[in-house]
């Protein structure tokens, strides 16, 4: 679907001056999503039955570096690859690989991945040695019976493996946890208790209404993290600071401890006003907002001519219909604004 471009203004054009949109917001965070498979069918992520792309249809991992270098040149500075699962995506070493030589060059600060964490085990140790600093591992759950639940096959052992191995390597590792209500209401301090134990900080995340869920469960799933930080603050002195990413996360330290809790709230206190970041899933579709339906594809002028000026014209073609905000809200009436695509479409 072509973005809706009825207030098309124009982002800046000269290269030099990186990204900037017509709201004067500064873009140099690509969020790179290499495959839709996943080895997982979290149900707030995706159906139980699902039909993913053909493989023909996704980038090769040559124009996924080339789609990366255009974007370098334009002034990204951090890339996240992600998914679907990324480490289940065949070459996802070769990209990874070329990627962090552009870290080692010094033409990206930071390359990084949200995984599952099933494969971490196997991968840990070459994604330290290859430019990545730290990974986010998204967990739920550190209840065995919970997890297979939450991701309907998964296993819990798996994935804490993986967290081991990453830390061990020397990777810092954040955990991502959805607040889900009805659903790890009661365990989320235990979760918190276990994180602050291994040195890992954690961040919390309201669940958007993306991809074929039915909008009663979203309503149901829902749970502002207000709510969430107030039931931890009943354990743990949450001080706020001005720490961040350059991400949407609010940061408390925990006091008494090295670590932080981040609250990302797209829901009940959107951050869209500081919005540094497109996405362009594997496909090579940029969505300039994670809640809206627009996107651009950028296929053509990655194969047309690679590396060339072209890519860059369709990137920042694509960044000057980029929208203020998203719509979507959790209301009495109902879900409002929801989005058809699922997260590991969009790459989350
Ligand atoms: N498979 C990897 C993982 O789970 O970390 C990367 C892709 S996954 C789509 C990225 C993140 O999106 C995960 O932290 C997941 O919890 C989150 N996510 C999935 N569906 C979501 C939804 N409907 N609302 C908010 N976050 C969602
Ligand atoms: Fe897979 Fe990540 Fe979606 Fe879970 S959240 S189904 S791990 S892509």
């Amino acid at each position: 679907m072509p973005f809706d471009d009825r207030s098309r203004a124009s982002s800046q054009a000269h290269p030099a001056a990186g990204l900037i949109d017509r709201f004067g917001r500064k873009v140099d965070y690509l969020r790179l999503s290499v495959t839709d498979r996943c080895d997982l069918r979290c149900t707030y992520c995706m159906a139980e039955r699902m039909t993913f792309l053909p493989r023909r249809e996704l980038l090769t991992i040559e124009e996924l570096v080339n789609l990366t270098s255009a974007f370098i040149d334009l002034g990204v500075q951090k890339v996240r690859l992600t998914g679907g699962e990324p480490l289940v995506r065949h070459g996802i070493t070769a990209l990874i690989e070329q990627l962090g030589q552009q870290v080692a060059r010094g033409r990206l600060r930071e390359l990084t991945l949200t995984t599952n964490g099933t494969q971490l085990a196997r991968h840990a140790a070459f994604l330290a040695d290859n430019g990545v600093r730290r990974v986010n591992v998204s967990l739920d759950t550190i209840d065995p019976a919970k997890f297979t639940q939450i991701t309907r096959i998964g296993r819990l052992e798996q994935v804490l493996n993986g967290i081991e191995t990453a830390r061990a390597a020397g990777l810092r590792v954040k955990i991502n946890t959805m607040a889900l209500r009805g659903f790890n209401e009661t365990e989320l301090p235990d979760l918190v208790d276990w994180a602050l134990q291994r040195g890992c900080d954690v961040s919390f995340i309201e669940v958007m209404p993306m991809g074929e869920v039915a909008a009663d469960d979203r309503l149901g799933q829902y749970w502002p993290l207000q709510e969430v930080r107030t039931l931890l603050e009943r354990r743990l002195t949450l001080v706020d600071t001005d720490f961040n990413t350059g991400g949407p996360a609010r940061y408390c330290d925990v006091r008494g401890t090295e670590q932080r809790i981040g609250f990302i709230t797209p829901m009940s206190r959107t951050f869209c006003a500081g919005c540094n970041r497109v996405r362009v899933n594997c496909r090579g579709e940029l969505f300039t907002c994670l809640g809206r339906e627009g996107s651009r594809d950028l296929r053509p002028a990655l194969r047309k001519a690679p590396g060339a000026p072209r890519i860059q014209q369709a990137i920042h073609e694509a960044l000057s219909c980029k929208p203020a905000g998203h719509d979507f809200a959790y209301g009495a009436q109902g879900v409002a604004g929801a989005v058809s695509r699922s997260m590991n479409h969009t790459g989350g």
